[in-house]
């Protein structure tokens, strides 16, 4: 079956400086492999009419489906609209849903008082040679541009690249609009305008073995593979997900198909399997925890709360998460986790001692079945010969048993803070699993 490629262009100077990371592409992407569309293709422009022009002509030769998103505020700079109409040979013509829209926002729900912008009230305006996508969720809505194709690029042949007709989307940049309108008017779209081959993933994640090693064990499996089932390694934070790819006809038949050689997959990887799903560790403990019908609490210094916001980034993590004590002062650890004073100031805040007993005072005082407490330097200064930037000591525990680890870190703050949650959450998930 033909492939259908797709190419995405994120337009905004912002993104070109580093200012605003480029999360549109990534869900625009994941959104396309789901319904069987090869993403092959991305680029960033900035606001530059000559650039933006230009990404168009030479991404429509390598893709039928080329998503755009960005540069359609009402703000000067903002010139991807008036651009797209002049590229596809329209004019500008008031789009009168879209006008009542713009209207009902700046009356009822922002409330602006006095008259509405002219340059809001231009949201409204759309070029005549596009079907307008409506976004419920602001004033600027998506525009669907249907055009005859270009030729492939040199040594390519037109075989993969070439169609009739290409299809081009252009979303708005901001990514709760964006998301909408790719979920409720792009991809239904998409499915009638295409036949699309099936593309199936399947993910599993280990912990607690480096990528290299993982490859060796996996080796004699790898070269097993057959040419449309793919294995892609991800290293991240400690941990290594294993992605097999297949694709075919009919979804079913691949998954079918896929089912077996991921059955093996995670056979060959066992000692270090944490999921087979394509998730955090905060969702596998979730689940875990939820099983169990457990509870667990967190004493924070060196990762100052961000464990907590790990776990309760899951939707429904209140049955099993109770609270954080983010005790980044060693008052905070003597008053509120009741760590002894002698303790710090024996063996120092970053010890294996301060950490049990934050653990302890964790327990008791959020009153949980498990608990993990973390203490450490995570740079870059307040290192020392004996303790250097990214000594890190991590503790999990239930009311009756303690277990403690020591991380020697070498990163910037960013990495270590966020290894230190990492590498706590599967200290913890290990615990659980070994203790009821
Ligand atoms: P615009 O449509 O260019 O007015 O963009 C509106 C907002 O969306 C701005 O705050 C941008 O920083 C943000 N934005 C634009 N493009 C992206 C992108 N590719 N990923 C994430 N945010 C974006
Ligand atoms: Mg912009």
């Amino acid at each position: 079956m033909k492939q259908i490629n797709a190419s995405i262009i994120t337009i905004g100077d912002e993104l070109l400086i580093g200012q605003t990371i480029d999360t549109n592409s990534a869900f625009i992407a994941q959104e396309l492999n789901k319904i069987g569309v090869w993403v092959k293709r991305r680029v960033a422009v900035g606001d530059v009419f000559e650039d933006i022009w230009q990404a168009l002509d030479e991404e429509s030769r390598h893709a039928e489906i080329i998503i755009i998103t960005g540069g359609l505020g009402p703000t000067a700079d903002d010139i991807t609209k008036p651009l797209l109409c002049k590229y596809f040979g329209g004019k500008l013509v008031v789009n009168e849903k879209v006008l009542a829209h713009v209207k009902y926002l700046f009356e009822k729900v922002f409330r602006r008082p006095g008259p509405i912008l002219e340059t809001n009230l231009k949201q409204a305006e759309v070029p005549d040679i596009c079907t307008v996508l409506f976004n419920p969720r602001g004033t600027a809505p998506g525009m669907w541009f249907e055009a005859p194709s270009k030729s492939p690029p040199k040594g390519e042949t037109s075989e993969d690249s070439l169609n009739t007709k290409k299809i081009f989307v252009s979303l708005p940049g901001v990514p709760h609009e964006m998301k909408g309108l790719m979920i409720n008017e792009v991809i239904p779209r998409l499915l009638k305008e295409f036949t699309m081959p099936a593309i199936v993933h399947r993910t599993a994640f280990t912990a607690g073995q480096g990528e290299s090693m993982i490859a060796d064990m996996l080796k004699d499996f790898e070269a097993s593979l057959p040419a449309h089932i793919k294995l892609a390694y991800l290293p991240n934070y400690g941990m290594v997900k294993l992605r097999l790819t297949a694709t075919g006809d009919k979804k079913e038949k691949v998954e079918k198909e896929l089912a077996p050689y991921f059955e093996n997959l995670q056979t060959l990887v066992k000692q270090y399997l944490v999921s087979n799903e394509d998730e955090g560790l905060e969702s596998v403990i979730g689940k875990l925890l939820k099983a169990k019908n457990k509870t667990v609490g967190t004493a924070e210094s060196c990762t100052g709360g961000y464990i907590a916001h790990l776990i309760t980034s899951i939707p429904g993590s209140s049955v099993y998460y109770k609270g954080s004590v983010v005790s980044y002062s060693n008052d905070v650890k003597e008053n509120i986790l009741g760590v002894q004073p002698d303790t710090i100031e024996m063996k120092g805040a970053v010890s294996e001692e301060t950490v049990r007993e934050m653990l302890k005072g964790a327990i008791k005082n959020l009153d949980v079945d498990y608990a993990l407490a973390t203490s450490g330097i995570m740079g870059p200064d307040g290192g020392t010969e004996e303790k250097p930037v990214g000594t890190v000591w991590i503790a999990a525990g239930n009311k009756v048993k303690i277990v403690s680890l020591k991380l020697n870190l070498r990163f910037d703050r960013q990495r270590n803070i966020a290894m230190t949650a990492g590498a706590a959450l599967n200290f913890l998930r290990k615990f659980i699993l070994e203790n009821e």
